[in-house]
């Protein structure tokens, strides 16, 4: 963010605002890492923050601090939650780069929205609907952002235990575990220092990767039955129909990370898995890659969608079969990029 811009915004919080706080549809734990733990850190300063999520996040982060009494659920608790945003001072956008990320239904409230944005993300291309923009596309996770944001307006020193907590959170899933290539000294120096703070790293990995329920392991066993390898092109995708999910008792959350065993193969480069979502009526897609072959741009060409270099996500309004077939029809113009996406 810009010298004056910061000032302006630090000025602008000198005294008692209503907050919003605003992460992406489906949050993940990036998303409701940085905001819960900027919506802590801002009602410890004597503003009034509340964190408005488009619709639910996954179980297994339901034990954030502050997520039983900092969050509203814009699907529902919609009148709450349009209360919250009518009667905010300003709204920040975390963990996401345009508005649309949000749902139709809340992106059609936050279009009417007459005060300022302040977005904090590390996707590509961000939109220019903020007055105040913190874009950084090579920091692994908003939450590691939200740190950096804390150190600008020289406060670190106001990381309380429960932010911490939220902040290592945040880091540790975007980052897989801190081992994708977007894991710095850096971050590993800002982990650190939030174990210092007081979160119990131990405990956030078991809350977070240990709390798989039996029908959620099951569902891994039919995703990765379904499994499909294209050796030509060093890709692999997985499918789950609509029917598969109920079968094994679908709750939001139990697919994410499935598409991270495709891309674990030894000599497959791109991932995919599409995802049936009869409620949405859309394919949901995420992909991920290894090396230079980018999936952002991917899905900007193809799946309606975008993210990072290396993970992904979009749509599709074929049916699923449909999908897989305009999927692999586009693989052979990608050939020569997927055979020599180079892996450091
Ligand atoms: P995931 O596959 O885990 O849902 O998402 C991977 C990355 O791509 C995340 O950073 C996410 O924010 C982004 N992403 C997922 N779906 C979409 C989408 O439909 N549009 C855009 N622009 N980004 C997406
Ligand atoms: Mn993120």
């Amino acid at each position: 963010m810009e010298k004056g811009q910061l000032q302006q915004l630090q000025s602008f919080l000198s005294t008692s605002k209503n907050i919003v706080i605003v992460p992406h549809r489906n949050p993940d734990g990036d998303a409701m890492g940085s905001t819960l733990a900027l919506c802590q850190y801002f009602n410890n300063k004597g503003h009034s923050a509340k964190v408005v999520a488009p619709n639910e996040y996954p179980e297994f982060l339901r034990w954030l601090p502050g997520s039983d009494s900092d969050v509203i659920l814009f699907d529902k608790q919609n009148k709450q939650a349009k209360r919250a945003i009518e009667s905010s001072d300003i709204i920040f956008l975390l963990d996401f780069n345009a508005l649309h990320r949000v749902g139709d239904d809340m992106a059609k409230t936050l279009e009417l929205y007459k005060n300022d944005f302040v977005m904090i993300d590390h996707h590509q291309q961000p939109d220019t609907i903020a007055k105040y923009l913190y874009s950084d596309t090579s920091i692994c996770s908003t939450a590691q952002m939200v740190y950096h944001f804390l150190e600008m307006l020289n406060d670190v020193k106001s990381i309380t235990k429960d932010i911490a907590t939220c902040l290592y959170t945040g880091i540790m899933t975007d980052t897989g575990s801190f081992r994708f290539r977007s894991t710095t000294s850096e971050t590993h120096r800002i982990v650190g220092d939030l174990i210092d703070k007081g979160a119990q790293n131990d405990k956030i990995h078991s809350n977070v990767y240990d709390a798989n329920s039996y029908s959620r392991l099951q569902l891994l066993g039919q995703a990765l039955t379904n499994l499909k390898i294209l050796p030509e092109y060093k890709t692999a995708f997985i499918t789950l129909s609509e029917a598969e999910k109920k079968k094994y008792n679908y709750k939001k959350g139990d697919t994410e990370g499935v598409v991270n065993y495709a891309l674990s193969l030894n000599d497959i480069v791109f991932a995919a898995i599409f995802i049936e979502d009869e409620e949405q009526e859309i394919i949901k897609i995420s992909l991920r890659s290894k090396g230079d072959f980018s999936v952002n741009q991917f899905s900007r060409n193809h799946f309606n969608g975008g993210g990072h270099d290396n993970a992904a996500g979009g749509k599709s309004d074929l049916s699923l079969k449909e999908t897989i077939a305009y999927f692999t029809s586009l693989l052979p113009n990608y050939k020569n990029d997927l055979q020599n996406s180079y892996e450091a």
